[in-house]
């Protein structure tokens, strides 16, 4: 029976992973191994067959008894770990959600329902190391895959309304800590029927720029506010965040010429779920029902969602979507700039979709049951 070692399992995406291992019931037919790079020794979780006492993480032997390694536990770890680990000699499969092997030449993106056959002709190959994509890429192309399927698209731009999530456990909770600063100053002028609207809103944004907000893991304030800068600088003007765009669609796709695909990445005070504002240019004027068929058809979860505000308001908000591996894609229609332009909006769980989705099919892939 194969051995799987998971590292990472109780972060935020590990975590997530775990909880949709158990929905599924995939923790069957080989054996999970529990690492831990700080807590060694204590009891792991029980799967199915009872708990055994946690494996040091940073054990290379101990992770080279393992068939299948799959890591949450963040780009450090994998860095530190995963050269020492090859370096004697382990041919074993390592699956990963961070994003430190990405770009390695011997690494593919992981997106299944995208890219299965680059999956496929690089496992033919021998490649050994898979990772989940950036999150906004990843839900960027569950939602258009469709289009790119066809060939319809020459490019992309994509504005994004990032969640609180993808910057970590942390930034979620200062959130809510700052919504809940905001509503210490507000919450009786807002519930007062006969108050001021401009004393109430004098309160927040006093209270936004005085520096009281808990702002360490964000910089500044999110809540009732945004920031429009999502990761480090590149020296082009464009953030990492917003260079992934274009170089992970692109790998992913598995193109030969890249489709250019750019735009600005925005945090919002969102909790869980990522939504992309998008600008398509097609490489033809295709009629918009043809469009619609084709993003509708791509795959088991993107949903295609009518253009109104009723049908909006109820399915293409993170409200609706948190939680939930459907892919809505709404506000369809053809731009005032010409027939080949089209607009869309998107949603996606970013915990889901956007990184522990991805990881647990690869998984699946791997040990031949998907
Ligand atoms: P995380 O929640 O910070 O967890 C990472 C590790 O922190 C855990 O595996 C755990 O390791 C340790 N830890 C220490 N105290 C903990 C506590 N109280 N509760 C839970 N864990 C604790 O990391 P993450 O946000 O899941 O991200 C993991 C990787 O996935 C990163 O590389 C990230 O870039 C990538 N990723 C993240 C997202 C996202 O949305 N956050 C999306 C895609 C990819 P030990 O058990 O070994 O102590």
């Amino acid at each position: 029976m194969q051995s799987v070692g998971f590292i990472g399992w109780r972060g935020m995406v590990g975590s997530v992973l775990i909880d949709r291992m158990r929905q599924e019931n995939d923790f069957q037919g080989f054996d999970a191994v529990f690492f831990t790079t700080s807590q060694a020794g204590q009891p792991g979780p029980d799967v199915g067959g009872g708990s055994a006492p946690l494996r040091d993480a940073n054990d290379v032997r101990a992770l080279s008894d393992m068939d299948i390694l799959v890591s949450c536990q963040g780009g450090e770890y994998t860095k530190a770990v995963h050269p020492k680990l090859r370096a004697t000699g382990w041919e074993g499969i390592w699956i990963d959600a961070a994003s430190a092997l990405r770009m390695k030449d011997d690494a593919v993106i992981v997106l299944d329902p995208v890219n299965r056959k680059v999956i496929e002709q690089a496992m033919e190959n021998g490649v050994r190391d898979f990772v989940g994509g950036n999150c906004t890429v990843s839900l960027m192309l569950m939602g258009m895959q469709g289009l790119f399927d066809a060939g319809l698209v020459e490019w992309v731009s994509s504005m994004t309304y990032q969640s609180a999530s993808g910057a970590g456990a942390k930034n979620m909770k200062e959130l809510v800590a700052q919504m809940a600063g905001l509503v210490d100053v507000g919450r009786e002028l807002a519930l007062d029927p006969s108050s001021q609207v401009l004393e109430l809103d004098r309160r927040i944004s006093a209270k936004l720029n005085d520096g009281s907000l808990p702002a360490d893991a964000f910089g500044a304030p999110l809540a009732a506010s945004l920031i429009p800068w999502i990761d480090s600088a590149m020296e082009d003007g464009r953030t990492r965040e917003e260079w992934k765009g274009m170089v992970e669609t692109n790998k992913i796709l598995g193109t030969t010429i890249p489709i250019p695909v750019d735009g600005q990445c925005v945090r919002v005070g969102a909790m869980r779920c990522h939504s992309q504002a998008l600008t398509l240019k097609l490489t033809r004027d295709v009629p918009l029902a043809e469009v619609e068929g084709l993003i509708a058809g791509a795959n088991d979860w993107v949903k295609l969602v009518p253009n109104d505000k009723a049908s909006t308001l109820a399915q293409l908000t993170p409200a609706a979507v948190s939680g939930t591996l459907t892919i809505p894609v709404g506000r369809l229609r053809k731009m005032a700039l010409g027939g080949e332009y089209l607009t869309a909006f998107t949603v996606g769980d970013q915990l889901l979709w956007g990184a522990a989705e991805p990881v647990r099919r690869m998984l699946l892939i791997v040990l031949g049951r998907i």
